[in-house]
Formats: structure tokens, C-alpha cells, sequence
């Protein structure tokens, strides 16, 4: 789950991590009332689950309480890269002399975390990570050891942060990993952590990605749930227990283990298709499970054709076709379907399906043929990719 800047400040502050005085406003009154507690000048700033709000106009300094109005009434109801604002946080301004860049997440392959530090920090670290790569001081922390002060005031000086900056630096980048660690974050990141003219380090901006399998562990995360704007694709997916992600493309897919649903989706875009979504019905692909799939998919009105790739191991191809058989007579579908059925008992579930197939309901042999079909019927180009 992302958290909104002013939820991941919030999250800091158990931290100790420091940030600016600030409050959350939803309306123009309430963002001048916020900004008379905070102290002029402020900063007004947009709150959406995106990035480059600054260079959208969703961030803005105000002198006084009629700049704030001004400034409040232009960012409530904005659009920003297909979000709207709904809510402002106001704080206190600060007199930058430096933006730096910090994170922590997982690195999986090395099997530890990794901290990236940067002295350039305020533009976008992919930009960095092009532009300067050596810039970017990286630090991999052992999840058993953890991260100690001395580690800390070492990585700061091999950043080249400035040495006024360097000993808060290091008591926050402790705290920050605290944060990510007993914090339960997948992400914890702060672009830019400033220096100020009078000498203090902070926290200007906070991105902040929560691992939802600690869930449980946190009853005050609930707050965070109830802001979330979730796709409501993936609301009805979630109600129906199915592993769904939706994405921008017109073929809805289905198919069983996460490995060939990725793979599905590979294979449609190279035959010049985009998948509408991401689904894996996992091992148990009965009719239950099929249908609320198939409902899933079918209410998403980009959807223009439907691929289901199963591959039948553990999962048997018969019990599938039964599945699609009878979620048929339940989802009145307004897209056809492509099937390609192989694996454990392949030839009874196409032996099972033959009498159905129709041009609303299609069976390829192959991977590669379904999808070329599935894209023809989603009306996109069929050039294939390189
Ligand atoms: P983002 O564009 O969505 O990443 O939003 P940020 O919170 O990172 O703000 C973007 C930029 O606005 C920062 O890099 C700063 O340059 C500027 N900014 C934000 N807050 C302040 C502030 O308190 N004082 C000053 N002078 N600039 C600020
Ligand atoms: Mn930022």
C-alpha cells in the first residue's frame, strides 16, 4: 500500500525521522488555517500518489494567507497525471541549501536490504542513476545486523554529503531504517532531504510503500486503508480472493501460476497486443474460480477479447474446461474468449469443450497462435514486435 506524502511524514514522526510543521487541508479555509499554525511562509502542496507534482504546479510557496487561498483554490480539483486532488498539506517553508536523496528497499537477489544515498537529490533518482551513476552512493545492510551509527556516518561521507549536513544525516538515515525495518515498509524513501541555510537536515518530501503481508501487525494502518483510492478492478478482484492487477491494454487474461500469466502477457505484446490485466487464478481453477475471473474481466470495458492460457500440472485441463463451461452460463460476456488448454488431461478438457466452441468461443493449440488471435479480436495491430 502507498501512503501519501502527508501519511508517510506521519509515518516518519514515529520515527523520529524530523520533517516541517505542517498540517492536512481539504478545503481553501482549511489550508489557511493550517498555514497560520504552521508559520509563513508556507508551502502548499498537493496530495496524490504520484511523482513530479512540483513540476505539475501541484506545489507551491505562499507568503501570506492570500497567496495560500490563491494557491489552495488552483491545487484542490487538479489533475495530475490522471489524479485529482482532493487533499492539500501545508507546511512551513524551508530555506534550502541542499537537496540529497535517501532509500531503503529490498534488494531480493542479494538477499539484504540496499540504502541509496545521493548528494543530488530533488530530481528523480532514475535521472541520476543515467545522468551521474556515481553519484549514488549504495549501501547493502545485513537485515540481521541491522544498520549502526558509525555504518551510517561512513556511507554519508562516501556520499559526499556536505559536512554540515553529515552527523543529523546519519542519526536520520538510523532512523530511517528503523522506519523500514520495524516499520514493515517496502519503500521508504525521501527526495529531497534537505539541508536549511541554518545548518538542519530533514525530511522534505516522503514516499512511502508498506508491505501489505504485515498487515496484521499493524491495526494503525487501517487509517491508511480507508484513503486509499484503489482501481476498482482490483477491489472486485480482491473481494473475490483472485491475485488480479489491472493494467491499460484491451486483452483480458487469465491464466493459471503467476510464471505464465507474465509470460501470457509477454507473448500478446509481442504479437502487438497490450493485456488489460494481470491474473492468475493459481492451482485451483474450478468454475468458482472461473467465473468471478471471467465477471472480473468482463467488467472492465476496455476489454476487448479474453485469452485464457492454462497449462494444466497439478491443475487438471478437464476440471478447467468444466470451470469455463459452466462460468459461461453464469457471465454474460461481452468480449469473446481465446483458450489454449494443454498439460495433465489436455485432450478430455478439449474433447469437453469442442461442442461449445463457437466464433465467441475459440480454442488455439499453442500459446503463441491464441494470442495472435486474441489480438486480431481486440482489433490492434498484429504487426509482431522484435
Ligand atoms: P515532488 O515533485 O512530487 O517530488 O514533490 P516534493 O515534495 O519533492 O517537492 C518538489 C520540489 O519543490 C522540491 O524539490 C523543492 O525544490 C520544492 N519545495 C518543496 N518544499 C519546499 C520548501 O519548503 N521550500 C522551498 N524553497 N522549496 C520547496
Ligand atoms: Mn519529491
Amino acid at each position: 500500500m502507498d501512503l501519501f506524502e502527508y501519511q508517510g511524514k506521519q509515518y516518519f514522526a514515529r520515527f523520529s525521522i524530523p520533517t516541517s510543521p505542517g498540517g492536512v487541508a481539504d478545503t481553501v479555509t482549511e489550508a489557511v488555517a493550517q498555514a497560520d499554525a504552521a508559520g509563513y511562509p508556507v508551502v502548499v502542496k498537493a496530495q496524490v500518489k504520484v511523482g513530479g507534482r512540483g513540476k505539475a504546479g501541484g506545489i507551491k510557496l505562499a507568503a501570506d494567507a492570500d497567496e495560500v487561498r490563491r494557491h489552495a483554490g488552483a491545487i484542490l480539483g487538479m489533475d495530475i497525471k490522471g489524479h485529482v486532488v482532493h487533499r492539500l498539506w501545508v507546511e512551513h517553508a524551508s530555506d534550502i541549501d541542499k537537496e540529497y536523496y535517501a532509500s531503503f528497499t529490498l534488494d531480493r537477489p542479494a538477499k539484504k536490504h540496499l540504502g541509496m544515498l545521493s548528494r543530488e537529490g530533488g530530481v528523480e533518482i532514475e535521472e541520476v542513476a543515467r545522468t551521474n551513476p556515481g553519484a549514488i552512493a549504495r549501501l547493502h545492510v545485513d537485515p540481521v545486523r541491522g544498520l549502526d551509527r558509525e555504518a551510517a556516518r561512513r556511507w554519508v561521507e562516501e556520499a559526499g554529503l556536505d559536512e554540515a549536513a553529515r552527523d543529523q544525516a546519519a542519526d536520520l538515515l538510523v532512523a530511517l531504517y528503523r522506519c523500514y525495518t520495524e516499520g514493515d515498509c517496502d519503500l521508504a524513501e525521501i527526495n529531497p532531504l534537505i539541508l536549511t541555510t541554518d545548518g538542519r537536515v530533514h525530511a522534505l518530501d516522503a514516499k512511502v510503500t508498506l508491505d501489505d503481508n504485515a498487515t496484521f501487525r499493524h491495526p494503525e494502518w487501517a487509517e491508511y486503508a480507508a484513503t486509499e483510492t484503489e482501481d476498482p478492478r482490483e477491489r472486485m478482484a480482491k473481494e473475490k480472493g483472485l491475485n488480479y492487477i489491472g493494467l491499460s491494454g484491451t486483452v483480458g487474461i487469465i491464466a493459471n501460476g503467476a510464471g505464465l500469466a507474465m509470460s501470457t502477457l509477454d507473448v500478446v505484446n509481442q504479437v502487438g497486443g497490450e493485456a488489460a490485466n494481470f491474473l492468475d487464478v493459481g492451482g485451483g481453477a474450478n468454475a468458482d474460480v472461473m467465473s468471478a475471473a471471467l465477471e472480473v474481466i468482463n467488467a472492465d470495458p476496455s476489454v476487448r477479447s479474453i485469452f485464457v492460457n492454462i497449462f494444466g500440472g497439478i491443475t487438471r485441463v478437464d476440471e478447467v474446461a468444466k470451470g469455463v463451461i459452466e462460468a459461461l452460463g453464469r457471465v454474460d460476456l461481452r468480449s469473446p474468449i481465446v483458450l489454449r488448454l494443454d498439460g495433465t488431461n489436455a485432450e478430455e478438457g478439449r474433447s469437453l469443450l469442442a461442442p461449445h466452441l463457437s466464433d465467441r468461443l475459440l480454442a488455439e493449440p499453442t500459446m503463441l497462435e491464441a494470442a495472435r488471435r486474441a489480438v486480431a479480436l481486440a482489433g490492434q495491430r498484429s504487426e509482431e514486435r522484435a
